[in-house]
């Protein structure tokens, strides 16, 4: 009896933990005149500071997302209707997707192997990709690399991907999660290196294994990720300590990278969202992967980092809108072609240009970065789709969402591979 107590008791407390998100809706901006986008982005640059927007809008047509709580709605409902601004309420309760994700991951928590179709906690993953390399057979060759642990300790593994694997083969970076709370990118890596290793007898993977090795971190940011899965499901940043009167905790580690760090769009404030930290590189998830990256620099021909969402392919630079980069033309080139193969599987768009430009200036991020300090030419940071989810997009599109960015994935590696003339 009291043991039954105790263990409820116990349950009760683990989930009393989690921060509720019970009666919030997601509210989707959707201007179609330019005079809807500019009562908008009035709006927005009114309110941004104290309402959580999760996307904001590029254009005409494209939509901004917003989350509002219970408490909030009627007023910000009223305030958006005197404003001359349309929306619509796409989530009644995001606490009710929550719910469904938390309660049924828990029953597939440690288990091996991981379910491709659904989300996975870190340790799973990491032990699925020891236990893939492991498995490489058919000419395909796999090698892990721990490359170091973050601020809370976990190991952060790397696995490389290739046919005749070598220190002078080109390369392809791919990472995904550096911010914690978009589950659809470490599962769309998690596709990738699903692919890479188990569907080498395809012949389109397999040229791309002969061409590149591919280097594949899942979660660049563990102890976030973790964080949405036992505490705060909406978490973006890192979990470091920031500031200790207002017991805040984390930076962005896209706002963390050393090129450019301290500018425009990242805040200098720890309890900010966008906190760029304390100093270029304070966090030791954005140190290990720029440890790694950077004596192989040469080898890698592409950097790509995943996030979510907004069906946008982004190309440097995120700092300023000032300027383009000297290799603007064979980048935007290269994620046009990566574009058109993604709507060929489903007919989804996707929107090729600099972050900066298309959407909103930040400084510090990692794909800057990789082509402003390292010179990897064709450095990308796609937005994938939500599906009018938002951060909690469903497990159904993990697979459909894998595929389409798989094929745009092997484009653009193709693409680079002839318009630098790799093979010759
Ligand atoms: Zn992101």
């Amino acid at each position: 009896m009291w043991k039954i107590a105790f263990l409820f008791l116990s349950v009760a407390a683990v989930l009393a933990e989690r921060k509720r998100y019970d009666g919030h809706k997601l509210l989707r901006i959707t201007p179609t005149t330019q005079e809807d986008l500019d009562a908008a982005t009035k709006f927005i640059d009114q309110r941004q500071s104290e309402l959580d927007f999760w996307k904001l809008p590029r254009g005409v047509s494209d939509n901004a997302d917003l989350r509002v709580s219970p408490e909030e709605y009627d007023t910000v409902a009223e305030q958006l209707r005197a404003a001359g601004v349309n929306f619509n309420v796409i989530q009644e309760n995001l606490q009710d997707r929550i719910d469904e994700d938390y309660e049924r991951l828990s029953n597939k928590a440690g288990k091996q192997p991981i379910d491709l179709e659904d989300f996975n906690r870190h340790g799973d993953i990491n032990t699925w990709l020891t236990n893939q390399a492991a498995s490489c057979t058919g000419g395909v060759q796999c090698t892990t690399y721990d490359i170091g642990n973050s601020y809370e300790g976990r190991t952060m593994r790397v696995i490389r991907i290739g046919i005749n694997s070598s220190d002078q083969k080109p390369a392809i970076w791919v990472d995904a999660g550096i911010h914690a709370r978009e589950w659809i990118s470490p599962s769309t890596a998690i596709y990738f290196i699903n692919q890479l290793i188990n569907n080498a007898a395809d012949a389109t993977v397999r040229q791309v294994l002969e061409r590149f090795d591919w280097f594949i971190l899942p979660l660049h940011n563990p102890d976030g990720y973790e964080y949405t899965h036992t505490n705060e499901r909406l978490w973006r940043k890192t979990r470091t300590p920031t500031d200790p009167v207002w017991d805040c905790y984390g930076a962005d580690p896209n706002r963390n990278f050393g090129y450019q760090w301290g500018g425009d769009g990242a805040s200098p404030e720890p309890c900010s969202d966008t906190y760029r930290g304390d100093s270029a590189f304070s966090e030791p998830c954005a140190q290990r992967v720029r440890d790694f990256v950077t004596p192989r620099a040469n080898q890698f021909r592409a950097f790509v980092t995943m996030h979510s969402y907004g069906q946008w392919w982004f190309t440097p630079w995120g700092y300023t809108a000032n300027e383009v980069p000297r290799d603007y033309d064979d980048q935007a080139a290269v994620g046009e072609v990566v574009a058109d193969a993604i709507f060929a599987v489903n007919g989804r768009s996707y929107t090729v240009g600099p972050s900066s430009i298309l959407l909103y200036v930040a400084s510090g991020g990692s794909d800057d970065w990789s082509y402003g300090s390292l010179g990897i030419k064709y450095s990308y940071c796609p937005e994938l789709p939500d599906e009018g989810f938002g951060f909690e997009i469903p497990r159904e599109y993990i697979t459909p969402v894998g595929r389409e960015t798989f094929e745009g994935i092997k484009a653009m590696a193709n693409e680079i591979w002839t318009r630098e003339g790799l093979g010759s």
